[in-house]
Protein backbone atom coordinates (compact mmCIF):
# COMPACT_ATOMS: atom_id res chain seq x y z
CA UNK A 1 0.00 0.00 0.00
CA UNK A 2 1.24 3.36 -0.25
CA UNK A 3 2.48 5.63 2.48
CA UNK A 4 0.34 8.50 1.51
CA UNK A 5 -1.55 9.53 4.72
CA UNK A 6 -5.66 9.02 4.71
CA UNK A 7 -6.24 12.47 4.88
CA UNK A 8 -4.42 13.81 1.84
CA UNK A 9 -5.56 11.05 -0.55
CA UNK A 10 -8.36 13.20 -1.91
CA UNK A 11 -6.42 15.79 -3.14
CA UNK A 12 -4.95 14.83 -6.35
CA UNK A 13 -1.23 14.09 -6.83
CA UNK A 14 -0.23 17.50 -8.98
CA UNK A 15 -2.02 19.98 -7.07
CA UNK A 16 0.44 21.57 -5.01
CA UNK A 17 0.42 22.15 -1.28
CA UNK A 18 -1.44 25.56 -1.33
CA UNK A 19 -2.14 27.69 1.71
CA UNK A 20 -5.60 27.02 3.88
CA UNK A 21 -8.08 29.55 2.23
CA UNK A 22 -9.06 31.49 4.84
CA UNK A 23 -12.85 30.68 5.85
CA UNK A 24 -15.54 34.33 5.58
CA UNK A 25 -18.21 33.46 7.61
CA UNK A 26 -21.30 35.18 6.25
CA UNK A 27 -22.64 37.79 8.70
CA UNK A 28 -25.68 36.70 10.29
CA UNK A 29 -27.73 39.18 12.42
CA UNK A 30 -29.77 38.16 15.66
CA UNK A 31 -32.77 37.88 13.73
CA UNK A 32 -31.48 35.49 10.58
CA UNK A 33 -30.16 33.67 13.11
CA UNK A 34 -33.89 33.14 14.91
CA UNK A 35 -35.43 32.47 11.47
CA UNK A 36 -32.89 29.89 10.55
CA UNK A 37 -33.35 27.82 13.90
CA UNK A 38 -35.72 25.28 14.29
CA UNK A 39 -37.18 26.49 16.63
CA UNK A 40 -39.09 29.18 14.78
CA UNK A 41 -40.99 26.59 12.99
CA UNK A 42 -43.34 24.28 15.47
CA UNK A 43 -46.17 23.88 12.48
CA UNK A 44 -46.06 22.89 8.96
CA UNK A 45 -49.17 22.94 6.54
CA UNK A 46 -48.67 19.03 6.42
CA UNK A 47 -49.42 19.14 10.15
CA UNK A 48 -52.76 20.90 9.57
CA UNK A 49 -53.36 18.83 6.46
CA UNK A 50 -53.31 15.61 8.19
CA UNK A 51 -55.77 16.87 11.18
CA UNK A 52 -59.18 14.69 10.88
CA UNK A 53 -61.96 18.01 11.29
CA UNK A 54 -62.40 16.75 14.72
CA UNK A 55 -58.56 18.18 15.74
CA UNK A 56 -59.27 20.87 13.86
CA UNK A 57 -62.37 21.52 15.31
CA UNK A 58 -60.34 21.00 19.35
CA UNK A 59 -57.69 23.15 17.91
CA UNK A 60 -60.08 26.31 17.53
CA UNK A 61 -61.59 25.56 20.86
CA UNK A 62 -58.68 25.92 22.58
CA UNK A 63 -57.37 28.51 20.68
CA UNK A 64 -60.72 30.87 21.07
CA UNK A 65 -62.04 29.37 24.87
CA UNK A 66 -59.04 27.94 26.62
CA UNK A 67 -61.22 24.30 27.00
CA UNK A 68 -64.22 22.61 26.42
CA UNK A 69 -65.42 23.62 29.57
CA UNK A 70 -65.24 27.44 29.97
CA UNK A 71 -67.15 27.96 26.55
CA UNK A 72 -68.70 31.90 26.35
CA UNK A 73 -72.33 32.03 24.83
CA UNK A 74 -72.01 34.29 21.99
CA UNK A 75 -75.35 35.25 22.42
CA UNK A 76 -76.02 35.97 26.20
CA UNK A 77 -72.59 35.83 27.51
CA UNK A 78 -72.72 33.02 29.91
CA UNK A 79 -69.52 31.06 30.43
CA UNK A 80 -70.15 27.60 31.04
CA UNK A 81 -69.93 24.39 30.07
CA UNK A 82 -72.89 24.17 28.34
CA UNK A 83 -74.39 21.15 26.69
CA UNK A 84 -72.21 19.85 23.55
CA UNK A 85 -74.11 18.49 21.08
CA UNK A 86 -71.61 15.96 19.15
CA UNK A 87 -73.23 15.10 15.86
CA UNK A 88 -73.83 18.88 15.24
CA UNK A 89 -71.10 20.11 16.81
CA UNK A 90 -72.91 22.77 18.00
CA UNK A 91 -73.45 23.80 21.89
CA UNK A 92 -76.84 24.83 23.48
CA UNK A 93 -76.78 27.69 25.93
CA UNK A 94 -77.33 26.79 29.61
CA UNK A 95 -78.40 30.34 30.08
CA UNK A 96 -80.06 31.41 26.71
CA UNK A 97 -80.66 27.94 24.84
CA UNK A 98 -79.46 28.80 21.94
CA UNK A 99 -77.06 27.08 19.84
CA UNK A 100 -73.88 27.79 18.44
CA UNK A 101 -70.74 26.91 17.18
CA UNK A 102 -67.31 27.50 17.39
CA UNK A 103 -67.06 30.08 14.26
CA UNK A 104 -70.15 31.51 15.46
CA UNK A 105 -69.91 35.57 16.41
CA UNK A 106 -66.43 35.40 14.89
CA UNK A 107 -65.08 36.35 11.82
CA UNK A 108 -65.80 33.62 10.40
CA UNK A 109 -69.78 33.11 11.01
CA UNK A 110 -71.61 31.64 8.51
CA UNK A 111 -68.32 30.08 6.59
CA UNK A 112 -68.65 27.34 3.53
CA UNK A 113 -65.18 26.23 3.80
CA UNK A 114 -64.18 23.78 6.09
CA UNK A 115 -62.52 24.42 9.61
CA UNK A 116 -58.86 22.96 8.22
CA UNK A 117 -59.18 25.03 5.33
CA UNK A 118 -59.50 28.14 7.19
CA UNK A 119 -56.71 26.80 9.42
CA UNK A 120 -54.30 25.82 6.37
CA UNK A 121 -55.30 29.33 4.73
CA UNK A 122 -54.34 31.23 7.82
CA UNK A 123 -51.18 29.45 8.63
CA UNK A 124 -50.33 30.37 4.84
CA UNK A 125 -50.67 33.94 5.25
CA UNK A 126 -49.04 34.04 8.49
CA UNK A 127 -45.89 32.37 6.99
CA UNK A 128 -45.50 34.61 4.38
CA UNK A 129 -43.60 37.13 5.56
CA UNK A 130 -44.04 40.59 4.14
CA UNK A 131 -47.78 39.95 3.28
CA UNK A 132 -49.46 37.51 0.80
CA UNK A 133 -51.12 37.87 -2.41
CA UNK A 134 -54.81 36.67 -2.27
CA UNK A 135 -53.87 35.49 -5.98
CA UNK A 136 -51.28 33.07 -4.20
CA UNK A 137 -53.49 31.95 -1.36
CA UNK A 138 -56.21 31.33 -4.22
CA UNK A 139 -53.81 29.22 -5.97
CA UNK A 140 -52.95 27.48 -3.18
CA UNK A 141 -56.48 26.42 -1.72
CA UNK A 142 -58.18 26.24 -5.49
CA UNK A 143 -60.91 28.14 -4.40
CA UNK A 144 -62.13 31.24 -6.01
CA UNK A 145 -60.29 35.10 -5.70
CA UNK A 146 -63.26 36.42 -3.55
CA UNK A 147 -63.37 33.67 -1.21
CA UNK A 148 -59.57 34.42 0.01
CA UNK A 149 -59.84 38.00 -0.57
CA UNK A 150 -62.16 38.18 1.99
CA UNK A 151 -60.98 35.97 4.06
CA UNK A 152 -57.68 38.02 4.26
CA UNK A 153 -59.22 41.02 4.65
CA UNK A 154 -61.37 39.86 7.59
CA UNK A 155 -58.28 38.90 9.53
CA UNK A 156 -57.12 42.06 8.56
CA UNK A 157 -60.17 43.78 10.20
CA UNK A 158 -59.51 41.56 13.17
CA UNK A 159 -56.03 42.53 13.62
CA UNK A 160 -57.82 46.29 13.23
CA UNK A 161 -60.27 45.94 16.09
CA UNK A 162 -58.84 43.60 17.93
CA UNK A 163 -54.83 44.32 18.20
CA UNK A 164 -54.30 47.78 17.22
CA UNK A 165 -55.48 48.91 20.18
CA UNK A 166 -54.86 50.08 23.87
CA UNK A 167 -51.89 52.48 24.72
CA UNK A 168 -48.17 52.18 25.25
CA UNK A 169 -46.05 53.58 27.25
CA UNK A 170 -42.47 53.88 28.62
CA UNK A 171 -39.98 54.46 25.76
CA UNK A 172 -41.74 55.43 22.59
CA UNK A 173 -41.01 56.32 19.32
CA UNK A 174 -43.59 57.89 16.44
CA UNK A 175 -43.09 58.81 13.13
CA UNK A 176 -44.89 59.82 9.94
CA UNK A 177 -44.43 58.75 6.42
CA UNK A 178 -45.88 59.60 3.22
CA UNK A 179 -47.11 56.77 1.75
CA UNK A 180 -49.66 55.57 -0.99
CA UNK A 181 -50.64 57.35 -4.13
CA UNK A 182 -47.91 56.07 -5.73
CA UNK A 183 -50.46 54.50 -8.47
CA UNK A 184 -47.89 50.92 -9.07
CA UNK A 185 -50.79 49.98 -10.97
CA UNK A 186 -50.40 52.62 -13.56
CA UNK A 187 -46.31 52.20 -13.87
CA UNK A 188 -46.03 48.59 -14.21
CA UNK A 189 -43.93 47.86 -16.53
CA UNK A 190 -42.38 51.42 -17.23
CA UNK A 191 -38.90 51.78 -15.89
CA UNK A 192 -38.83 53.09 -12.16
CA UNK A 193 -35.58 55.66 -11.51
CA UNK A 194 -33.36 56.88 -13.97
CA UNK A 195 -33.89 56.58 -17.69
CA UNK A 196 -31.15 55.55 -19.74
CA UNK A 197 -30.38 58.67 -21.33
CA UNK A 198 -28.22 59.88 -24.80
CA UNK A 199 -26.10 62.50 -24.19
CA UNK A 200 -26.41 64.29 -27.52
CA UNK A 201 -30.00 64.98 -27.25
CA UNK A 202 -30.73 68.49 -26.55
CA UNK A 203 -32.05 69.09 -22.92
CA UNK A 204 -35.54 70.23 -24.38
CA UNK A 205 -36.34 67.39 -25.90
CA UNK A 206 -35.20 65.31 -22.99
CA UNK A 207 -38.10 66.95 -21.18
CA UNK A 208 -40.40 66.08 -23.39
CA UNK A 209 -39.49 62.55 -23.58
CA UNK A 210 -39.72 61.95 -20.25
CA UNK A 211 -43.46 63.78 -19.82
CA UNK A 212 -44.21 61.56 -22.50
CA UNK A 213 -43.10 58.50 -20.79
CA UNK A 214 -43.92 59.20 -17.43
CA UNK A 215 -46.70 60.53 -19.01
CA UNK A 216 -50.01 62.30 -17.00
CA UNK A 217 -48.64 65.35 -16.06
CA UNK A 218 -51.60 67.41 -16.46
CA UNK A 219 -53.23 64.67 -14.75
CA UNK A 220 -50.82 64.71 -11.86
CA UNK A 221 -51.08 68.54 -11.42
CA UNK A 222 -55.17 68.43 -11.42
CA UNK A 223 -54.30 65.98 -8.17
CA UNK A 224 -52.36 68.01 -6.27
CA UNK A 225 -54.55 70.76 -6.88
CA UNK A 226 -57.13 68.81 -5.21
CA UNK A 227 -54.92 67.44 -2.26
CA UNK A 228 -53.70 68.67 1.09
CA UNK A 229 -51.47 70.85 1.44
CA UNK A 230 -47.51 69.62 3.57
CA UNK A 231 -47.14 72.03 6.31
CA UNK A 232 -43.73 71.37 6.70
CA UNK A 233 -42.45 71.88 3.25
CA UNK A 234 -45.70 74.04 1.97
CA UNK A 235 -46.25 71.68 -0.84
CA UNK A 236 -49.20 70.13 -2.13
CA UNK A 237 -49.62 66.67 -1.87
CA UNK A 238 -51.66 64.24 -4.85
CA UNK A 239 -55.10 63.28 -3.78
CA UNK A 240 -54.54 59.88 -2.92
CA UNK A 241 -51.50 60.91 -0.13
CA UNK A 242 -51.70 59.50 3.21
CA UNK A 243 -49.42 59.75 6.38
CA UNK A 244 -49.32 56.41 7.71
CA UNK A 245 -47.94 57.36 11.84
CA UNK A 246 -45.80 54.35 13.57
CA UNK A 247 -45.47 54.10 17.08
CA UNK A 248 -43.75 51.76 18.60
CA UNK A 249 -42.76 50.81 22.26
CA UNK A 250 -39.23 50.28 22.53
CA UNK A 251 -38.36 46.73 24.33
CA UNK A 252 -35.36 48.02 25.93
CA UNK A 253 -33.45 45.56 25.79
CA UNK A 254 -29.83 45.32 23.02
CA UNK A 255 -30.72 44.43 19.76
CA UNK A 256 -34.24 43.29 20.10
CA UNK A 257 -36.19 46.08 18.55
CA UNK A 258 -39.45 47.22 19.30
CA UNK A 259 -41.34 44.96 21.31
CA UNK A 260 -45.05 46.89 20.53
CA UNK A 261 -46.47 48.40 17.92
CA UNK A 262 -49.79 51.24 17.40
CA UNK A 263 -50.06 52.24 13.71
CA UNK A 264 -52.62 55.11 12.12
CA UNK A 265 -53.35 57.00 9.50
CA UNK A 266 -53.73 60.58 8.79
CA UNK A 267 -53.87 62.95 6.14
CA UNK A 268 -50.87 65.13 6.68
CA UNK A 269 -47.98 65.15 9.76
CA UNK A 270 -49.83 67.84 11.64
CA UNK A 271 -49.92 68.35 15.24
CA UNK A 272 -53.94 67.59 15.67
CA UNK A 273 -53.59 64.69 13.71
CA UNK A 274 -50.59 63.69 16.14
CA UNK A 275 -52.72 65.07 19.42
CA UNK A 276 -55.40 62.52 18.12
CA UNK A 277 -53.32 59.85 17.47
CA UNK A 278 -51.36 59.85 20.76
CA UNK A 279 -54.60 60.27 22.61
CA UNK A 280 -56.05 57.07 21.25
CA UNK A 281 -52.20 54.93 21.51
CA UNK A 282 -49.93 56.57 24.45
CA UNK A 283 -49.91 57.06 27.65
CA UNK A 284 -48.54 60.32 27.46
CA UNK A 285 -48.00 61.45 31.05
CA UNK A 286 -45.98 58.37 31.88
CA UNK A 287 -43.25 58.15 28.59
CA UNK A 288 -40.67 59.48 27.16
CA UNK A 289 -40.99 60.29 23.17
CA UNK A 290 -38.64 59.76 20.38
CA UNK A 291 -39.21 61.63 16.73
CA UNK A 292 -37.94 63.36 14.52
CA UNK A 293 -37.74 67.34 13.99
CA UNK A 294 -40.86 67.53 12.17
CA UNK A 295 -42.92 71.04 14.01
CA UNK A 296 -46.18 68.43 14.66
CA UNK A 297 -44.56 67.05 18.09
CA UNK A 298 -42.93 70.15 19.05
CA UNK A 299 -45.39 71.42 21.47
CA UNK A 300 -47.46 67.81 22.10
CA UNK A 301 -44.17 66.56 23.31
CA UNK A 302 -43.88 68.95 26.21
CA UNK A 303 -47.07 66.73 27.64
CA UNK A 304 -44.25 63.77 27.87
CA UNK A 305 -41.75 62.89 30.66
CA UNK A 306 -38.44 63.75 27.88
CA UNK A 307 -38.97 64.13 24.17
CA UNK A 308 -35.77 63.63 22.32
CA UNK A 309 -35.39 64.52 18.66
CA UNK A 310 -33.29 63.54 16.10
CA UNK A 311 -32.88 65.77 12.57
CA UNK A 312 -33.18 63.50 10.29
CA UNK A 313 -31.82 65.95 7.25
CA UNK A 314 -28.08 65.07 9.32
CA UNK A 315 -27.88 62.02 10.98
CA UNK A 316 -30.25 59.16 11.90
CA UNK A 317 -28.87 58.89 15.56
CA UNK A 318 -28.42 61.79 17.66
CA UNK A 319 -24.99 62.35 18.96
CA UNK A 320 -27.19 61.28 22.78
CA UNK A 321 -28.15 58.35 20.87
CA UNK A 322 -31.64 59.98 19.91
CA UNK A 323 -33.34 58.19 17.39
CA UNK A 324 -36.59 57.05 16.40
CA UNK A 325 -35.52 54.58 14.27
CA UNK A 326 -38.23 51.58 15.24
CA UNK A 327 -40.31 53.63 13.49
CA UNK A 328 -38.75 53.98 10.57
CA UNK A 329 -37.91 50.66 10.52
CA UNK A 330 -42.02 49.65 10.24
CA UNK A 331 -42.03 52.38 7.69
CA UNK A 332 -39.54 50.62 5.80
CA UNK A 333 -41.74 47.36 6.55
CA UNK A 334 -45.02 49.02 5.09
CA UNK A 335 -43.19 49.60 2.31
CA UNK A 336 -41.72 46.55 1.75
CA UNK A 337 -45.83 44.69 1.84
CA UNK A 338 -46.66 47.67 -0.31
CA UNK A 339 -44.12 47.85 -3.02
CA UNK A 340 -42.86 43.89 -3.33
CA UNK A 341 -46.55 42.28 -2.45
CA UNK A 342 -49.75 44.60 -2.42
CA UNK A 343 -48.56 47.01 -5.05
CA UNK A 344 -51.25 49.17 -5.34
CA UNK A 345 -53.20 49.65 -1.59
CA UNK A 346 -56.37 52.06 -1.92
CA UNK A 347 -55.87 54.89 1.06
CA UNK A 348 -59.54 53.54 2.00
CA UNK A 349 -57.75 50.04 3.17
CA UNK A 350 -54.09 51.65 3.98
CA UNK A 351 -54.79 51.24 7.66
CA UNK A 352 -56.08 47.63 7.29
CA UNK A 353 -52.78 46.82 5.30
CA UNK A 354 -50.81 49.13 8.14
CA UNK A 355 -51.97 46.98 10.74
CA UNK A 356 -50.92 43.54 8.97
CA UNK A 357 -47.62 44.97 9.07
CA UNK A 358 -47.23 46.05 12.51
CA UNK A 359 -48.86 42.54 13.30
CA UNK A 360 -46.06 40.89 11.42
CA UNK A 361 -43.43 43.38 13.29
CA UNK A 362 -44.70 42.51 16.14
CA UNK A 363 -45.05 38.76 16.40
CA UNK A 364 -41.18 38.16 13.94
CA UNK A 365 -39.67 36.37 17.19
CA UNK A 366 -42.21 34.22 17.85
CA UNK A 367 -42.59 30.29 16.39
CA UNK A 368 -45.30 30.49 13.35
CA UNK A 369 -47.47 28.35 15.31
CA UNK A 370 -47.90 31.23 18.12
CA UNK A 371 -48.44 33.57 15.42
CA UNK A 372 -50.72 31.36 14.05
CA UNK A 373 -52.95 30.94 17.58
CA UNK A 374 -52.49 34.84 18.20
CA UNK A 375 -54.01 35.35 14.85
CA UNK A 376 -56.49 33.26 14.86
CA UNK A 377 -57.30 33.72 18.72
CA UNK A 378 -57.93 37.83 17.66
CA UNK A 379 -59.91 36.29 14.68
CA UNK A 380 -62.51 34.40 17.08
CA UNK A 381 -62.77 37.32 19.84
CA UNK A 382 -63.75 40.42 17.95
CA UNK A 383 -66.86 39.75 17.01
CA UNK A 384 -68.49 39.34 13.99
CA UNK A 385 -67.01 40.89 10.73
CA UNK A 386 -68.57 44.83 10.82
CA UNK A 387 -66.74 45.76 7.06
CA UNK A 388 -66.31 42.55 5.16
CA UNK A 389 -69.60 40.92 5.90
CA UNK A 390 -71.34 40.37 2.13
CA UNK A 391 -68.52 42.18 0.34
CA UNK A 392 -69.24 40.08 -2.60
CA UNK A 393 -72.43 41.19 -2.45
CA UNK A 394 -71.74 44.83 -2.92
CA UNK A 395 -71.61 45.70 1.15
CA UNK A 396 -68.28 47.71 1.38
CA UNK A 397 -67.51 49.81 4.30
CA UNK A 398 -68.21 53.02 4.07
CA UNK A 399 -65.69 54.70 5.74
CA UNK A 400 -61.80 55.65 5.63
CA UNK A 401 -60.59 54.67 9.20
CA UNK A 402 -58.37 57.94 9.50
CA UNK A 403 -57.37 60.38 12.53
CA UNK A 404 -58.69 62.40 14.05
CA UNK A 405 -62.19 61.13 12.78
CA UNK A 406 -62.92 58.68 10.55
CA UNK A 407 -64.18 60.39 6.79
CA UNK A 408 -67.00 58.76 4.77
CA UNK A 409 -65.71 56.84 2.02
CA UNK A 410 -67.64 55.53 -1.06
CA UNK A 411 -67.44 51.81 -2.51
CA UNK A 412 -65.01 50.85 -5.01
CA UNK A 413 -65.42 49.05 -8.01
CA UNK A 414 -68.10 47.92 -10.44
CA UNK A 415 -71.83 48.12 -8.72
CA UNK A 416 -72.28 44.27 -7.29
CA UNK A 417 -75.23 42.23 -6.34
CA UNK A 418 -77.70 42.85 -8.88
CA UNK A 419 -77.38 41.66 -12.57
CA UNK A 420 -77.91 45.11 -15.30
CA UNK A 421 -79.79 43.08 -17.02
CA UNK A 422 -83.64 41.98 -15.24
CA UNK A 423 -84.22 37.82 -14.71
CA UNK A 424 -86.10 36.45 -16.94
CA UNK A 425 -88.11 33.23 -16.57
CA UNK A 426 -87.11 34.05 -12.78
CA UNK A 427 -83.34 32.67 -13.74
CA UNK A 428 -81.22 35.45 -14.04
CA UNK A 429 -79.44 35.76 -17.18
CA UNK A 430 -75.91 33.77 -17.28
ZN1 LIG B 1 -76.47 32.04 25.85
Amino acid sequence: MSDTPADASNTPASAPAAAKPVKHRRYRSGTAKWHMSRESVSISITDVAQWTEKECHDYLVEVRFGSMDNVRCPHCGTIEKHYWRELQRRWKCKGCGSTFSVTSGTVFTDRKRTLKDIITSVLMWINSAAGQPALELKRHMNTTYNTVFVMQHKLREALVRGYNVGVLNGEVEMDGAHQSGRRAAEKRGVPQGSRPVDKDTPVDKLKETMTTQTGRAEEREKQRAAGVVNPEFGQRLPKDRRILFAIRKRSGARGKGACATRVAVGLAETAPVAAAIMRDFVAMPESYLNTDTSPAYTELGKNYKAHLTVEHSKELRGPNGENNNQSEELNWRYDRAEKGVYLNIEPKYMLDYAVETAFRADTRRLPNGQQLKLALNVALSVGESLFWKGFTRGHHREAELIHPAPQPAKPSGPKKGRHPIPAMNGRPPR
